[in-house]
């Protein structure tokens, strides 16, 4: 048993997310590879680019070189769009949909384009409405920790912000040097740190929204707490830009934690796992911050593809257990103990705790980088579960033992402390054959153990067909008048959540 406090890391990659990332090929075009039927949509005219030209100016209206907004972060979509505008304001947007509404133009509200379920990308010719030069931060509350910003401020940037006044984002994720806010929203995005501060339904207090009648709604609010009637902004986070275009959002920061420490455990079999991460609930308690997952192959993915060393190997799963208090000394204590109960017990038989920050940042690297590293076995399939935890790997093996020898790896990691699983399977290039012995079979097996097809993701495009099955008849009925009534005529996102 080696738990100490210096991890034995090498040189480690400090580099950002667009930097890491390679193309790994342009993938065919989703009509033709989802065979999808293009509805009555309006082709966009000489005389709809003059009135956009005159709504933003020409500068911002983009009729070249728009492949990569076409394509996904993963390159597993592809749209055909000729057009992105770039509106600077909330008052240009309004203008902008009031005219698409008008001429049933399609329009596909974009944010950072890190979403991996192709819902950022057109499918046909959608027009591009990039949020990003709304990336103003308003203000933020040192007291209260109420930030407001617009929409297409980076995650990152808003952090950053928020921890000159000692105060952090609730919401942590692997794409945060790129992903906005408003695209946070939209997906009601998860991330790392869910275990400890809810999701965003919880943390977002007020959104500014564009209809796609071009009115533009009030729904900002400063307070938790808000009783008054019907809480509209909670049909916006999570609605992937089909019922509107966020164009502000009021969040409420918490304090930056005083404390930090980052545990990384070896364990034998995945009846640890579920019997650590009990222990780690009532033994860390209130300074749990992160519980997530790593299975061998996903780690070996990111030691093969990133110049990455591992401060222990040789077990089957991994953990990542993160506290964030108010004192050191305390939480060392409270580490220590819950340690020694695993390490008794044979749950926990290897590992490491970091308390400095850079290497915090290394440990976190094997985990955030394992997503890229799986991508860079040439293609990957990607599937985002919410499942119980005492089924959560056996989906792993099970899908393991169907693809056999066609996929390169079948891996599971993630947010085991939400219960959420990130299932791939990664391999040389996309082949149909592949796709179709994964799907639908792995949404099916997820909806016999009652799970979510999305947990964190979203539904966009990839996983409109298997909505069914997280979702009864009756709710998606609802959920079809809902987009009837804010967008009638549906041109906001069209082809993507609903069939
Ligand atoms: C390496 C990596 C790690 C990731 N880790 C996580 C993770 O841990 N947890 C997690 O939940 N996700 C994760 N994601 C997915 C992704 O980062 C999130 O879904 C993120 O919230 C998307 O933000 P974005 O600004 O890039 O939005 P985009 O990708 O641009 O858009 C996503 C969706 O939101 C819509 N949209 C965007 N902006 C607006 C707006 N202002 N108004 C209305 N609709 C809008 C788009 O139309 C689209 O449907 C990860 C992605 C990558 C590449």
């Amino acid at each position: 048993m080696t738990l100490g406090r210096i991890v034995k890391f090498q040189a480690l990659l400090a580099r950002s997310l667009s930097r890491t990332y390679s193309a790994v090929g342009i993938p065919e075009l989703t009509q033709f590879r989802h065979n999808v039927k293009r509805s009555d949509y309006a082709n966009i005219e000489d005389a709809d680019i003059t009135v956009f030209e005159s709504i933003i100016g020409k500068r911002y209206t983009l009729q070249e070189d728009l492949q990569a907004y076409n394509m996904d972060f993963w390159h597993s979509v592809r749209g055909n769009s000729k057009l992105m505008l770039k509106p600077g304001s909330a008052e240009e947007i309004s203008a902008i949909l009031k005219h698409c509404n008008e001429r049933k133009l399609a329009i596909c509200p974009q944010g950072g384009n890190t979403g991996v379920v192709g819902g950022s990308v057109p499918v046909f010719d959608e027009i591009i409405l990039s949020l990003g030069r709304l990336n103003k931060i308003q203000n933020i509350d040192e007291i209260t920790g109420i930030a407001a910003c617009e929409a297409g401020c980076i995650l990152e940037n808003l952090d950053n912000k928020a921890r000159e006044l000692d105060l952090v984002v609730p919401l942590d994720l692997g794409a945060k040097s790129s992903c906005h806010i408003g695209g946070n929203v939209s997906t009601n995005a998860g991330g790392l740190r869910v275990v400890r501060y809810g999701n965003l339904h919880g943390s977002v207090l007020g959104l500014e929204v564009v209809l796609a009648n071009g009115q533009v709604l009030d729904l900002m609010s400063d307070f938790k707490k808000d009783n008054t009637g019907y809480h509209l902004k909670h049909l916006f986070i999570g609605a992937e830009g089909t019922l509107g275009v966020v164009t502000k959002v009021t969040l409420l920061c918490a304090p930056a934690p005083q404390a930090q420490n980052l545990a990384f455990l070896g364990l034998p079999n995945f009846d640890a796992v579920l019997k650590t991460f009990r222990s780690a609930k009532r033994n860390l308690g209130e300074i749990l911050s992160a519980c997530e997952l790593i299975d061998a192959p996903t780690l070996q993915a990111s030691l093969d593809h990133f110049k990455l060393n591992t401060p222990i190997e040789g077990f089957p799963f991994y953990m990542l257990l993160e506290t964030s208090g108010s004192n050191g000394a305390h939480d060392l204590e409270k580490i220590n103990h819950f340690l020694e109960l695993g390490m008794e017990k044979g749950e926990i038989i290897d590992g490491t705790v970091a308390s400095e920050a850079r290497k915090m940042q290394e440990i976190w690297k094997l985990r955030e980088l394992a997503p890229m590293a799986l991508g860079k076995d040439g293609y990957c399939f990607y599937y985002d579960l919410s499942l119980p935890l005492r089924d959560f790997y056996s989906i792993v093996e099970v899908l393991q033992e169907r693809v056999g020898a066609r996929a390169t790896r079948v891996t599971g990691f993630g947010h085991l402390g939400d219960s959420n699983l990130h299932l791939n399977v990664s391999c040389p290039a996309y082949t149909d054959e592949l796709y179709h012995i994964i799907e639908p079979f792995i949404y099916e097996y997820t909806h016999k153990l009652k799970g979510s097809v999305s947990a964190e993701h979203g539904i966009g495009f990839l996983k409109k067909n298997y909505l069914k099955y997280s979702k009864s008849t009756d709710a998606i009925a609802m959920m079809r008048d809902v987009k009837h009534l804010l967008d009638p005529k549906g041109i906001l996102n069209p082809y993507k959540v609903l069939n």
